[in-house]
């Protein structure tokens, strides 16, 4: 007894000291979430470590300035696989991966790619403060997610608690905390003749209040020296008076004052972003020029990015459109995934319609989904094709999901009084 306390007052008392002392010595430069918050969150953090590409080179950072935060612009799975595995480049050939440090999927969920220290590839050509290459001197946090489609609150709960520990490893205040749409830079192009800024729309969504990151830059210090142009729309998002509420309510739609530019950045001309016209058409980037002219896209023109292998499932016509690994119910359905007109046929054979659905990047890939439709109206021995649909009974538009799970358009069924008991109709909205 009289041994322990005297260990108690010779070695923790002391302990406890230096551990105040330490603490107080050091204050906390942010602290926007609790410590038993941070606790719980770094617990939960899932290790994905093992999985990264064996060839990717591990190399200690010297040093840690930024926080740079990223939109995947791809569903969870697949940002995944691009950022641990790598993704394929101009000519064919592909990166090693150990693209970011972090990633955060849309239910808040976080993964740990790459252990911190190292440097991750994530940020390419940029620039800040007449400092280059940033991958150098930043930690990367992915948030699975568009940057025309809004961040959801757990992620920004996360991303929050994140930049909060991040903060305090390395000392960092909130003006640390960029996206990569502020950091990148391009080179001279057709719609600059200066280096600028535009190159990356990458989080362009991000609000860094809703992260609890207080002090953003009110202006952005290379453009102000002249080092390189600005962006008009970034400039407007990051450094403009508009509240930033009203810059996420954005889609991947070509309009008069959004160009592809505007959405793509330099992966305009690349081959894995595709164009899908109004009228159906379908072209890769590296296609635009000869096929249309950069001058006459046509508004309503829907841009997709990073579609490696999905153009042809992009091409395929008719209403039933497939969720795959690169084609998520977001790049699909756009605003319309959660609406009631808006309906997904699970692989399992359950149909459930979008106020049923929680969040677009939690549906299996081969579900299938339609957009604009009403029902479903059942197929009776009283009730035919003829008494739900009208004169569209054998119309492309009208559909028939069999219970084979079969999913028809009305000018694919030959014969109507074969259509199996059980049969359930659906009708677009007009
Ligand atoms: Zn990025």
């Amino acid at each position: 007894m009289t041994e322990n306390r005297q260990f108690y007052y010779k070695r923790c008392i002391p302990l406890v000291l230096i551990f105040v002392l330490v603490s107080l010595s050091v204050p906390s430069l942010s602290a926007s979430y609790t410590r038993s918050e941070r606790r719980s969150f770094q617990r939960s953090i899932v290790d994905s470590r093992s999985q990264l590409n064996r060839g990717f080179n591990k190399v200690k950072r010297k040093k840690t300035k930024y926080i740079i935060v990223h939109t995947s612009e791809l569903g969870l799975k697949t940002t995944l696989k691009v950022v641990l595995k790598g993704k394929r480049v101009r000519q064919g050939r592909s990166t090693k991966g150990g693209h970011t440090h972090y990633v955060i999927a849309r239910n808040g969920r976080t993964y740990r790619v790459l252990d911190k220290k190292y440097k991750a590839d994530h940020a390419g050509r940029s620039m800040w403060n007449g400092e280059e290459y940033i991958s150098n001197s930043s930690i990367g946090i992915e948030l699975a997610g568009y940057h025309y489609a809004s961040i959801t609150e757990s992620q920004y709960r996360s991303v929050g608690i994140l930049i909060d520990i991040l903060q305090d490893v390395y000392r960092l205040d909130d003006r640390a905390v960029l996206t990569h749409s502020q950091v990148a830079y391009g080179k001279p192009n057709r719609w600059f003749k200066n280096n600028h800024r535009g190159r990356k729309r990458c989080a362009k969504n991000f609000i860094h209040a809703k992260a609890r990151v207080k002090k953003a830059w009110a202006y952005d210090p290379d453009v102000r020296s002249g080092r390189l142009w600005a962006d008009p729309q970034l400039s407007e998002v990051f450094y403009g008076r508009r509240k930033p509420e009203i810059k996420t309510v954005e889609r991947n739609i070509i309009a008069g004052n959004i160009s592809a530019w505007s959405i793509a950045g330099e992966d305009y001309d690349s081959r894995s972003t595709v164009y899908k016209l109004p009228g159906g058409q379908v072209y890769t980037g590296d296609q635009i020029a000869e096929a249309i002219g950069w001058n006459r896209m046509p508004v309503k023109t829907v841009v997709l990015l990073n579609q490696e292998n999905g153009i042809s499932l992009i091409k395929r016509k008719g209403p039933v459109k497939t969720i795959s690994e690169r084609l998520t119910a977001w790049s699909l359905a756009g605003t319309s995934y959660n609406k009631k007109t808006t309906f997904y046929f699970m692989p399992s054979g359950r149909i459930k319609s979008g106020p049923n659905i929680s969040d677009w990047d939690d549906l299996a890939a081969q579900t299938r989904l339609i957009v604009g439709y009403r029902g479903p109206y059942k197929i009776y021995k009283n009730r035919s094709a003829f008494d739900i649909a009208g004169q569209k009974y054998k119309d492309g538009k009208t559909l028939y999901y069999m219970p084979s799970r079969k999913l028809l358009a009305g000018d694919e069924i030959k014969d109507f009084k074969q259509l199996p008991k059980g049969t359930m109709v659906f009708l677009p909205v007009t």
